[in-house]
């Protein structure tokens, strides 16, 4: 009857008619009564509990990133299967061996950031050469059906399967693991990505790029004339160590934090929505019970750094200078341009456009900022995982997240109204603050406008943000901790965020001769923009 309800809690909520935070609940009290339980529940054969089949999981080499991860693995844990979890940064032998050494039945990878993307076809290949035949998950928040079927599933024969997020994970894992239903699961995916596949290829047919040279005439009009870019009130380069964090819990935007948690809506309206209301507002009391008790006991520390740099454009280059002399450069930024062609005359986007040009001579700034929450979040999250408490674990991580977010807000806040001090009347309150309402953007390396994250080895560079802050970047390019944000100040009044979209190969090679990479290495970073 106990394994009966293991299997209930699974199947309500990929039914959905549980949320997931009550599903992560639940299972320490499962997990309790199950250790309790455990002599009595001997599976006579092998002498363990019966489960329904080994899942590993594992966020892939470079990327830090695992609160899905540990949702998924939580809710199939529910779903009586026993989860081989090998963390994060997790290097391609060791998925390899673990999952022959341990007989798994699925292996399932996770990553946050676009650099993973290629890390996850380099794994299934690797398999595909180990001669697995292990049906292969792919998940994760930029990872997606289309860029599975086109840039992964190729690669492995077994099968390679997309899973939008945990509800689905139970279903998915459910079909594979079942003799009778994996062949046939694994044949329709296959035949649903070969059609994505084609899809795709008629859509990038139809759909013509612009030739760099023209999308670079076709930059957008910003009018310099009569501008007088401000000048910082505070140039340089400034740390903020131990930043109180009840200052910044002030600034957090809940509305990301509830989507983490599955539950739809905006925050604060959602607190009275009559289905979802109720599990809100219990998971928000529970958030700040628990940044109550992370900040009583000092468990987290908040550092941050920024720089107001004097700048210029170039090309599409991003200059920063040494001093207002301007001659002297400190470094170069590369950015990328946009290249679609639109129907109507929509002008092709650069960051850099924010930026007076060089040759115009007038003396524009261009800032940039580090900012973490999350020192101390991994210990944090083990002592409460070591009471097998998933749920507070999980907690831990997305409220350290949170409070990144609103350091950055907050930090902008502050540059605005004083360090760059362009807009010291500024006087905005939370909904306006979330809603962008200000003057200025900070575009964060590896988002949208500026896909590449390799461009946030300069930024740090730049800041010396490894030492001011104790934030270190992977061999992607993930910031860890993985509760961090980074990114560009842009103050002119038209600045605003875009997304690159698809770029073409001749500006790939543009960008990696710019940048001092390889047409391959520079692809590699630039993928996601590839597909
Ligand atoms: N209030 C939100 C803020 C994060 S999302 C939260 O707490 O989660 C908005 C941020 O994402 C922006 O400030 C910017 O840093 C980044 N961003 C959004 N759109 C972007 C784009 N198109 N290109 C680059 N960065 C972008």
């Amino acid at each position: 009857p106990l394994m009966a309800g293991l299997d209930t809690v699974g199947e309500l909520f990929g039914a959905g008619k549980m949320f997931l935070p009550q599903v992560i609940r639940s299972a320490r009290v499962m997990k309790k009564a199950v250790s309790v339980l455990d002599p009595y529940l001997l599976d006579e054969k092998s002498g363990g509990v019966r489960s329904n089949g080994k899942v590993l999981m594992a966020t892939v080499k470079g990327d830090v990133h695992d609160i899905g991860k540990n949702i998924v693995a939580v809710v199939l844990g529910c779903n009586n299967y026993e989860i081989i979890d090998l963390g994060v940064m997790v290097p391609v032998d060791r998925i390899i061996e673990t999952a022959v050494k341990e007989k798994v039945d699925i292996i399932g990878l996770s990553g946050l950031i676009t650099p993973s993307l290629s890390e996850m076809t380099h794994v299934a290949q690797e398999m595909d050469r180990a001669g697995l035949d292990i049906p292969l998950l792919i998940g994760g928040a930029t990872t997606s059906r289309l860029h599975t079927a086109v840039k992964i599933a190729p690669f492995y024969e077994p099968g390679v399967l997309y899973v939008p997020d945990a509800s689905k994970a139970v279903g998915v894992v459910g079909a594979l693991i079942n003799k009778d239903t994996r062949a046939e699961t694994v044949a329709r995916v296959r035949a649903e990505y070969e059609q994505v596949r084609a899809d795709r290829e008629a859509a990038d047919t139809a759909r013509k790029l612009m030739p760099l040279a023209e999308a670079r005439a076709n930059a957008p009009k910003i009018n310099w004339d009569g501008y007088t870019p401000p000048v910082p009130a505070k140039p340089g380069v400034h740390v903020l160590e131990n930043v109180d964090l009840n200052l910044l819990r002030q600034y957090i935007d809940w509305t990301p934090f509830l989507h983490t948690w599955r539950l739809p809506g905006r925050f604060p309206q959602v607190l009275d929505d009559p289905e979802v209301g109720p599990e809100a507002r219990r998971v928000l009391d529970d958030a700040n019970t628990m940044l109550d008790e992370l900040i009583a006991g000092g468990e987290l520390k908040a550092n941050g750094v920024y720089g107001l740099f004097p700048a210029a454009r170039e090309g599409d280059d991003l200059v920063l200078f040494t001093d207002d002399s301007r001659s002297t450069e400190l470094k170069r930024v590369p950015f990328l341009r946009q290249q679609r062609r639109s129907a109507g005359s929509r002008p092709n986007n650069s960051l850099v456009d924010f930026v007076a040009d060089r040759e115009s001579g007038i003396p524009d700034h261009v800032g940039a900022f580090v900012v973490t929450a999350g020192l101390g979040a991994e210990v944090a999250a083990a002592a409460r995982q070591a009471d097998d408490d998933d749920y507070r674990s999980i907690m831990v991580k997305a409220v350290a997240d949170r409070l990144a977010e609103a350091f950055a807000e907050y930090l902008h806040l502050q540059v605005r109204r004083e360090f760059w001090g362009y807009a010291p009347e500024e006087s905005l309150d939370n909904s306006a603050l979330i809603g962008e309402e200000y003057r200025g953007i900070r575009p964060a390396p590896g988002y949208p406008a500026c896909p590449d994250h390799v461009s946030k080895q300069a930024l740090f560079e730049l800041l010396d943000a490894g030492e001011k802050t104790g934030v270190e970047l992977t061999d992607s390019c993930a910031m860890d901790p993985a509760a961090s944000v980074a990114g560009w100040y842009f103050s002119h009044p038209e600045a605003r965020y875009f997304g690159m979209g698809k770029i073409d190969n001749e500006q790939v090679a543009d960008y990696a001769a710019r940048v001092g990479l390889t047409v391959d290495e520079a692809a590699r970073w630039l993928d996601a923009n590839l597909i």
